[in-house]
């Protein structure tokens, strides 16, 4: 097929879709609690859901609407049906912005908003590709559905109500991560190793009153402290000191009052998923305490973790360690510490391979947690997400990317979640190119206008290559 007609249509669009951005991005669609009977995210994110609705109504499109947990906005009717998945809640504002987040003011050739790039941009591109497909008389095959959420960053509970009340797409990609393809999203498995433990710290030579670090399991700790007591000063500096220089660790002190002390680790934050790219200071801090001989009645426990997690960030010593071709090597992070005396709780996030086994990853974490004669509950799990990369959704996406872009076409496997795994046979496909740094989430989330509009061409390209009657 010839799309030269169909990038001019998009292109063409252009004002059109600035304008239309303007309008989308001026609401502050954050999740609220509910505040009325069909606003289950609040009153924001339904005007949000109000104005998407009225204007892919205004398209010509076929709307439906879920009781303001979702919509669809469908054009043709086919032996299958093309989904395309966005959302249109955003994560607050934060601080930080040189640019009004509700102003979606252009500077440089940049777009500036929250939401612009997560997800609310990609969810007007989508419409706008849509209408350009059906204004270049390119027959279909198959219906194109764009499905839009409103509950996608706290929960995505909005996709399952979706499901529950409407038949679902056959095929299709989220524009909600990055380009080229994201096929493959690994398990995940959080689990929670404990002790209650009974005996006195008191009594031991360095009790350790508390433990703290971390807020949420999917994020390395950069800090991790332990409240701890003092009896022999000159014996405890001297160890101290050289447990600083045989690991190198960045550990401060700080006197709490008479023979209390918080003894602090400092290490590198980062995203759980990517744990070699941080330093965890929970670990920092359990081996520390190890090597000082810390804990009374804690202690057993403490020195446990540090000898099957530690620094580790594969899950070597826990004993899952594993990796497949096709989606990398398991990543396993200590994400949150507590001990107050009571119980003592290390909260791990584990994402793991497509071919692994989840029994046996927790049959074998058991196993080792026993040693410090802790136990392991299970606090999350969900299975990977896996689109093989000789489907024809991959293929054709792909084949849109490369062919409007010039760029090498491949497929990602990822450790996060996107909103994709909510629906079979989806792909995660854009909006970030490669290279580029992702602005999701931050300050100043941004979109270079030039590479929205090549957004643009490359969803309705895909919409043509997939949905379209190739002869
Ligand atoms: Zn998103």
């Amino acid at each position: 097929m010839n799309y030269e007609k169909l990038d001019q249509i998009v292109d063409s669009k252009r004002e059109e879709i600035l304008k239309t951005m303007k309008k989308w991005l001026a609401v502050p669609s954050v999740q609220a609690p509910r505040s009325a009977e069909n606003a289950p995210f609040g009153k924001d994110v339904r005007n949000m859901l109000d104005i998407a609705l009225a204007d892919a109504k205004d398209m010509g499109f076929d709307v439906k609407e879920f009781d303001g947990y979702a919509m669809h906005a469908q054009m043709g009717q086919g032996e299958e049906t093309m989904g395309i998945l966005c959302h249109l809640d955003v994560v607050p504002a934060g601080d930080g912005w040189t640019h009004d987040p509700w102003g979606a003011e252009i500077q440089d050739g940049k777009l500036f908003a929250r939401g612009v790039v997560d997800d609310k941009g990609p969810a007007i591109l989508t419409l706008y590709a849509m209408q350009a497909v059906r204004e270049a008389g390119i027959p279909l095959k198959d219906g194109v559905r764009l499905i839009l959420g409103c509950d996608e960053e706290t929960g995505m509970s909005d996709m399952r109500y979706y499901a529950a009340h409407s038949d679902l797409p056959t095929y299709g990609f989220s524009p909600d991560a990055e380009f080229p393809v994201i096929n493959i999203e690994k398990g995940g498995l959080g689990l929670l190793l404990g002790k209650v433990t009974s005996g006195d710290e008191e009594s031991a030579e360095i009790p350790v009153y508390e433990l703290y670090a971390g807020e949420r399991p999917n994020v390395v700790p950069g800090s991790a402290w332990a409240k701890i007591g003092v009896k022999d000063w000159d014996a405890f500096a001297a160890k101290l000191n050289q447990v600083i220089e045989e690991t190198g660790f960045e550990l401060t002190l700080e006197k709490i009052e008479y023979g209390v002390y918080r003894l602090t680790a400092i290490g590198v934050s980062a995203h759980a998923s990517v744990p070699h790219l941080g330093k965890n200071a929970a670990g920092m801090l359990l081996i520390a305490l190890k090597k000082l001989g810390a804990g009374g009645a804690s202690k057993e426990a403490i020195a446990c973790l540090a000898d099957i997690i530690g620094l580790e960030g594969d899950g070597k010593s826990l004993g899952i360690k594993q990796q497949d071709e096709l989606s990398g090597a398991l990543t396993c992070n200590l994400g949150i510490l507590r001990y107050d005396q009571k119980y003592l709780s290390a909260r791990l996030d584990i994402r793991y391979p497509i071919m692994a086994n989840e029994t046996e990853m927790c049959g074998k974490a058991v196993e080792s947690a026993a040693k410090g004669g802790m136990h392991v509950l299970k606090a999350s799990s969900h299975g990977p997400h896996h689109v093989s990369a000789d489907h024809k959704v991959v293929k054709g996406l792909l084949k849109a990317y490369t062919e409007a872009t010039g760029l090498e076409g491949y497929t990602i496997a990822i450790g996060g979640g996107t909103y994709s795994r909510c629906m079979p046979n989806t792909v995660a496909f854009g909006p970030v190119f490669p290279g580029d740094i992702d602005p999701c989430h931050i300050a100043d989330e941004y979109i270079d206008i030039e590479k929205m509009m090549l957004s643009a061409r490359i969803i309705a390209r895909a919409i043509a290559e997939l949905a379209g009657k190739n002869e």
